[in-house]
């Protein structure tokens, strides 16, 4: 069978275009993804050796659904595939060559934290206030640099940006700069913005290597190419430049990292870099419905600076786009809920049917609650990487260091950590000793008595001891047992195991969850090197929908709108359409940022294929306090035929007038008659802020009376409650009398251990 039949002629011309420049500029849905896919396949079917194909995705994520697509078309050999974000592929290239621009290629990966953390340092150490000097500005202002391959020195030698640095009064950001990147390259540290930026310096500076890459890399392609920032640019013109076999694909409409650096005129300037360049039209949604197309068009047409294009769907008109209001944002994640619920019973779906789509992240906290209200399984994605957890970041850090003693950012998580008596005060003066004598952290607490008292030099001597002995034993023992060793005799396991907290507990599980990963990792037999320095290579890049354990586990979905990229649902919420939030109140100083803001609002509307549904609510908690709120202006712009009110709650009647926004709506809607007392002033609500965490204890409503029942009899099979995880079934017990280790299949969050001596269990 011919699998390009699952084409349109565009589409197919574009698949069989494999040489040569090619650009696809196209709406959302329109299969531009499809093509790369199926492009790959097509080459792969041609006879192209897959480890000459390089595909640079958006996430993770994406590459991964990409290769099973293309492995079911050309089977297993979809394997050798360099597919993956940018940052994951050229991390990969530089384990291999950074030794050829000066760093080890055992480099630490700092991610955002270590990063903030590392100018909180500087930012002290140069006494500079740190409102002015916010770190997240510095932070912000040095990955612009990077991201536009501007080096310390170009930085302070370009006189726009030492003029503007003078006059807004942050002059030291120059030299902020300098001090950040030298102290990272002593660390034999790169940053995210480092993976690219030095991928740059290496293909500049040495034409061999970037000749080696070139030959490999024979076909490249891009997907979401509007995001693409300069450095990323460059990389991609350079590997392309001996063949020009490269295929880049994106919307201008959904460009929504200019906040980043990723810069519009690479895709306005494709054409002059390759003037032979082949461009194919896509026009057809295949996603939406009619009305959901014909809405996105309605609003991005409110942009001044757009390409043209028209976007058209065949699919069924569809249902009218519904708008809810809500009297507060805990009513509106209870609102969504409900609706979910009820779309799902009346139209036999699925919970993986439905996504929840916010601007902030903050917002997911009142949809949580709905949702956890109603016992609607869901899934975070974008939220907190596993590996991102403080417990599971001490112990990294614990290895990092030990293959890496340079690494300052875990020197300084754990040199206090299990307490050792090592005080701050110590710390500066190891700081400030390693600065004046140019030398790392850890050279100088191996030579502590030089450079510190007496008392304080013996601990951190032993310390240094300690790291140095967990490197011979890497050295001689497969990933486990050296994680194994590290975790406990770095204290770390025993502190942790100490704390009998509910928390506690839950650190001390989350250590053994990492334990067990490096241990499966050792016992595999795909790949050569099994040693924990390999397993850590790249954890920083990972983030929590990549360790996700079961993909098709059928939960809602929740993210922001950013993660929501290239991303497709039956059904979509979007929530929290209310000026200041959505568009942000930082997008309303200019056009281009209130545009951008735009995209991302088309980038929403255009996930959904089936049923989109739009809400915001009219007082909100945002920074602790209680706020009125009025509807975001986007939904102004959306022409009424195609929308439908609803307003779920009654709310009770006062005489205040709400004639405005009524008036706004009645204009709005064609169809449904808006009754009078839905636009009376809702009572502001009385709920205080929940934190995440008392969300997350609430999970299980415990059964009425729930009593821990004597575990010490315990067996297999047998069905249990806890207090919080729920119901579930004990599936394996293990280890010996009063420390047995249960394994349980809870029904609401899979599978956990548990230690039976503090694990509150109901036998049922
Ligand atoms: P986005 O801009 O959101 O990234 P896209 O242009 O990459 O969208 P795809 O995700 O590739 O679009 O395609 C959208 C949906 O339409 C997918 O479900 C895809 O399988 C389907 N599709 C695309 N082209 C066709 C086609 N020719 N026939 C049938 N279905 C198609
Ligand atoms: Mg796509």
């Amino acid at each position: 069978m011919d699998f390009l039949a699952g084409l349109n002629t565009s589409q197919k011309q574009a698949v069989e275009q494999t040489e040569g420049p090619v650009m696809i500029i196209a709406g959302a849905g329109s299969g531009k993804t499809r093509v790369i896919t199926y492009r790959v396949a097509h080459l792969i079917r041609k006879g192209v050796d897959p480890f000459n194909v390089l595909v640079l995705t958006f996430t993770n994520k994406a590459a991964k659904e990409m290769r099973n697509r293309i492995s079911s078309v050309v089977g297993s050999e979809a394997k050798n595939i360099w597919m993956g974000t940018f940052h994951s592929v050229f991390a990969k290239i530089l384990r291999v060559e950074a030794n050829k621009i000066g760093y080890p290629n055992n480099f630490t990966i700092y991610d955002t934290d270590d990063s903030k953390s590392l100018i909180k340092t500087i930012l002290k150490e140069m006494s500079l206030d740190d409102k002015l000097y916010h770190h997240n500005f510095v932070y912000g202002r040095i990955s612009n640099a990077k991201n536009n391959l501007i080096s310390v020195q170009e930085y302070q030698q370009n006189e726009t940006i030492q003029a503007e640095d003078f006059t807004s009064g942050r002059g030291f950001l120059g030299k902020i700069y300098e001090t950040y990147v030298n102290r990272c390259f002593k660390a034999g540290a790169m940053d995210f913005d480092d993976l690219l930026f030095k991928t740059n310096v290496l293909l500049k500076e040495h034409p061999d290597v970037l000749y080696k890459y070139q030959n490999k890399f024979k076909y490249l392609m891009v997907d979401e190419y509007q995001d693409t920032n300069f450095s990323q640019y460059l990389i991609v013109k350079k590997l392309a430049a001996i063949r020009e076999n490269l295929c880049v694909v994106g919307d201008d409409a959904q460009s929504i990292y200019a906040f980043r650096g990723a810069n519009i005129q690479n895709i306005l300037n494709f054409q002059k870099d390759y003037p032979d360049v082949k461009v194919y039209k896509l026009e057809q949604n295949y996603r939406s419905t009619q009305n959901i197309v014909n809405v996105a068009n309605s609003i991005i047409a409110n942009n001044k600076n757009q390409l043209e294009k028209n976007v058209f769907s065949d699919n069924e008109i569809g249902e009218k786009i519904k708008i809810t209001r809500s009297f507060s944002d805990n009513e509106e994640g209870k609102s969504v809920a409900e609706s979910i619920i009820q779309e799902r019973g009346n139209n036999n779906l699925e919970w993986k049917s439905f996504a929840i789509l916010y601007r902030t992240n903050a917002q997911s906290r009142s949809m949580e609650e709905g949702l956890r209200k109603l016992n609607v399984p869901y899934k975070i994605y974008g939220g907190l990487s596993f590996y991102q957890r403080k417990e599971i970041k001490d112990l990294i850090a614990y290895f990092r260091l030990t293959f890496n003693p340079s690494d300052e950012e875990a020197f300084k998580r754990v040199i206090n950590y299990p307490a050792r008596g090592i005080g701050k005060t110590t710390l500066d003066r190891i700081i400030l000793a390693a600065d004046q004598n140019q030398k790392t952290l850890f050279e100088i607490i191996c030579d502590a008595p030089k450079y510190l008292e007496n008392r304080s030099a013996m601990a951190v001597e032993s310390f240094a001891t300690a790291i140095q002995s967990f490197a011979v034993v890497a050295k001689n023992s497969n990933a486990y047992d050296t994680a194994l060793h590290i975790a406990q005799q770095s204290g770390l396991l025993k502190d942790l195991y100490s704390d009998k907290s509910v928390e506690g507990l839950n650190r001390y599980e989350n250590i053994q969850e990492l334990l067990n990963g490096i241990k499966e990792f050792s016992e595999r037999e795909d790949i050569e090197e099994r040693s924990l320095d390999i397993f850590m290579q790249d954890i920083a890049l990972l983030t929590n929908d990549d360790n996700d354990k079961d993909p098709n586990k059928d939960t809602v979905s929740l993210m922001t709108i950013h993660s929501s990229k290239g991303l497709e649902y039956p059904q979509v919420y979007i929530v929290g359409l209310e000026e200041n939030l959505f568009p942000s109140q930082m997008a309303l100083n200019s056009r281009a940022d209130l545009e951008e803001e735009r995209r991302l609002f088309y980038v929403a509307i255009t996930r959904a294929e089936k049923r989109l549904h739009l809400s915001y609510a009219t007082s909100r908690f945002r920074f602790g306090t209680l706020i009125n709120c009025e509807p975001s202006r986007f939904l102004d712009e959306i022409d009424a035929k195609y929308l439908e009110l609803e307003f779920t709650q009654k709310a009770p009647r006062e005489n205040t007038s709400f004639g405005d926004e009524r008036n706004k709506w009645q204009s709005k809607t064609s169809e449904k008659t808006v009754q009078g007392d839905f636009f009376s002033k809702p009572k502001p609500p009385t709920t205080k802020p929940i934190s995440t965490t008392s969300l997350l204890a609430k999970a299980h409503v415990p059964t009425p009376g729930f009593a821990p029942s004597d575990t010490s009899k315990l067996q297999t099979g047998q069905e249990v409650e806890h207090e919080r995880f729920g119901f579930g079934k004990v599936i394996n017990l293990e280890g010996s009398k009063g420390d047995i280790k249960a394994t349980v299949f809870f029904k609401e969050i899979g599978q956990k251990q548990l230690l039976l001596k503090y694990a509150k269990l109901r036998i049922l």
